[in-house]
């Protein structure tokens, strides 16, 4: 990793300060903060959270045993990291975690209708919040929509749902939409009332389903696959 000539001729310190060097500027470079403490410990650990390393290491192991272990580990921590933080995203985006730990100042932005939010609120402050905008537009959209499909639903509800947008009881004509659909911009919410209005033409997702929502909403796979692999599926 840190091999060239010139290093040889180099006393150990330098090479280590060289190295050490290089490390910072990698993990910097993939947005990890790195933060390194003496502990009690046998070993030297490794724990690597969204944009941060911690390295604990016991009192009589040097800097240079410190910084070599780190070298060695150092393109599996970019690369773990990477996977991490995809992950983190998905989660975040689904709503399922606590708004911390992503941007700098330890907070990560507050989307309503796609539009990020100059705000900070706990998890549970931000689903009273989005229960509340649902809430507010639900009845202007059935109302829009059900003439569309030509279905009307007999009851709707807002249901605090991770892995399903909407859902569909086709017998009692009951739709429930998830508490999350607030974070996405508004034609994503449009599109899953579309969705689960067709449930009351065709119960399954046959071609005559998409055909019935294409006919009500052309441009519905935009929202579609803006939803997709967010939360799994529109069923
Ligand atoms: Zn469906």
């Amino acid at each position: 990793m840190f091999t060239t000539a010139a290093t040889h001729n180099k006393t150990q310190s330098e090479q280590v300060r060289c190295l050490y060097t290089v490390i910072e500027t990698e993990l910097s470079q993939a947005q990890i903060q790195l933060n390194i403490t003496r502990k009690r410990v046998k070993n030297i650990n490794f724990r690597l959270k969204p944009y941060q390393l911690s390295v604990s290491a016991p009192y009589f192991v040097s800097d240079v045993d410190i910084i070599n272990a780190l070298s060695k580990r150092l393109d599996w921590v970019v690369n773990h990291h990477t996977e991490l933080l995809k992950r983190h995203q998905q989660k975040q985006q689904l709503g399922g975690h606590h708004s911390n730990t992503s941007s700098k100042n330890g907070l990560s932005p507050i989307k309503l209708w796609g539009e990020t939010q100059n705000r900070v609120m706990s998890e549970a402050e931000r689903l009273h919040w989005y229960r509340y905008e649902l809430q507010s537009v639900m009845p202007e959209l059935f109302q829009k929509w059900q003439p569309v499909v030509g279905k009307v639903a007999n009851e709707t509800r807002i249901k605090k749902m991770s892995t399903r947008w909407g859902s569909c009881n086709t017998k009692a004509k009951r739709i429930w939409l998830s508490v999350y659909l607030p974070a996405f911009p508004l034609p994503c919410t449009e599109y899953v009332i579309v969705h689960e209005l067709c449930h009351l033409h065709q119960a399954n997702h046959s071609p005559a389903f998409w055909h019935e929502v294409k006919r009500s909403m052309p441009d519905y796979k935009r929202w579609h696959d803006m939803l997709a692999g967010k939360s799994g599926i529109v069923d």
